[in-house]
């Protein structure tokens, strides 16, 4: 596993601070620009006791406006997922590698747009600061910017969806598809495809809680 540079947020996350505390002091975090346009930055949610970490890209347009993660349409694809694979939601801590929504204004719409290696780079100190409190037996990269963050640029995902590896910070990490791909495939049977073939990679962490 190789990682990237992480500069940017570091000077602004507190030494030794709660989950509670970090929450509070991400909102003055300037490491990078994604600030600027955002209605506020989106912190992690779960119990510090989850045992599963999903990382996400970034907020979405509801999650920018209500300051929560996975709350908007990609949330209720994941929740679908993890109800499926047979794992409880409230029991799982949910962020972002980015945790401000970057995006494209057209007309009144809020047009998301990919964030940078810089920004995810930028962004990482607080990840860290959270997986570090959590310390989960699984993380979880929902698609590729989740998986650049934990698993280093050098990762392809669609080669390795599914494995597991070990890592620093929790026992395994995992990559799989962002759930927000699924509502984008227009052709139902495909979408439905992908749908199983995320339950499926999901279902794996079965076998690694058990080990545990
Ligand atoms: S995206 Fe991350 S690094 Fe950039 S300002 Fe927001 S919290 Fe800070």
């Amino acid at each position: 596993v190789t990682s990237i540079k992480h500069p940017g947020a570091a000077q602004f996350v507190p030494h030794g601070a709660s989950l509670t505390e970090l929450k509070a002091a991400i909102q003055s975090c300037r490491g990078c620009d994604l600030y600027r346009n955002a209605t506020q930055a989106v912190f992690g949610a779960g119990p510090i006791s989850a045992k599963l970490f999903f990382i996400g890209e970034q907020p979405g347009d509801s999650e920018d406006r209500q300051g929560e993660p996975f709350v908007g349409p990609a949330g209720k694809v994941l929740e679908r997922a993890l109800e499926q694979a047979g794992l409880d939601r409230l029991e799982t801590y949910v962020t972002n590698a980015v945790k401000h929504f970057k995006f494209e204004q057209r007309g009144k719409r809020r047009i998301h747009k990919k964030p940078t290696d810089a920004e995810i780079s930028a962004c990482y100190p607080w990840l860290q600061a959270e997986i570090e409190k959590v310390r989960p037996v699984v993380a979880i990269c929902l698609g590729a910017t989740a998986a650049r963050a934990m698993l280093g640029r050098a990762f392809r995902l669609m080669q390795h969806r599914g494995e597991f590896f070990e890592h620093p910070l929790a026992a395994w990490v995992t990559a799989t598809i962002h759930p927000s791909v699924i509502l984008r495939i227009p052709d139902a049977t495909q979408r439905h495809a992908e749908f199983a073939a995320l339950v499926r990679d999901l279902s794996g962490i079965h076998e690694k809680l058990a080990q545990k």
